[in-house]
């Protein structure tokens, strides 16, 4: 499910994912955050898009894969590798249902910015398509500039799938181990929001 909240008429279209990973739940506040600010009317710059369950088996269950025991992120057909155990692929790129979905999603969305949120490595990722992007969201949230290098698997991710596709920018951010739930359900939505209207050229 997407929620589609905000300015559609705005130049700038942003998109917040959160629950790829069922055991990174501390980062779920955000998602409910967000809809209270945009209930609101704070996002008057912004067509944001937000995924607040993109893998909600897993949720259910706190595991990191889904129901089929598969690493949604790393079932994206972008130098897609046949991984197995923690970060198993799945059978064939794009083979789950989570995958397609989203990737119909993305393609009506287009998002000029995608953030997607996990746990528990506590950073931005600097190694994207534009770094200086990474450098604007890490002073907006208040986070470290980081070298996730995906834990030395960077292959089939959402990001690298999007970022090669399309003229958008997607990045990972990643909280810490066991970030404090005020802080993602109100403060954190609050960054996210700025940073948002801001890169939308709201005054
Ligand atoms: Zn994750």
């Amino acid at each position: 499910m997407a929620y589609r909240v905000g300015n559609y008429d705005a130049k700038f279209t942003a998109m917040v994912v959160v629950g790829m990973h069922g055991n990174e739940r501390g980062v779920n506040g955000i998602a409910t955050g967000l809809r209270e600010l945009a209930a609101q009317g704070r996002f008057t710059a912004v067509d944001l898009w937000i995924v607040p369950a993109y893998n909600p088996d897993g949720l259910v269950v706190n595991r990191r894969q889904n129901s089929r025991g598969v690493d949604l992120n790393r079932n994206f057909p972008q130098n897609w590798r046949p991984l197995t155990g923690n970060y198993y692929a799945g059978n064939q790129a794009a083979s789950e249902v989570e995958t397609h979905s989203f990737m119909k999603v993305l393609d009506r969305a287009r998002p000029d910015l995608l953030l997607s949120f996990h746990q528990p490595l506590n950073g931005v990722d600097i190694d994207t398509k534009y770094p200086s992007w990474s450098r604007y969201v890490a002073e907006g949230l208040n986070l470290p500039l980081k070298n996730f290098n995906c834990g030395g698997v960077c292959s089939g991710t959402m990001t690298g799938w999007y970022n090669a596709r399309y003229p958008g920018i997607a990045m990972t951010v990643e909280y810490g181990a066991k970030p404090d739930a005020t802080y993602m359900r109100t403060y954190a939505p609050r960054r996210v929001a700025a940073l948002f209207q801001r890169a939308g050229g709201a005054s």
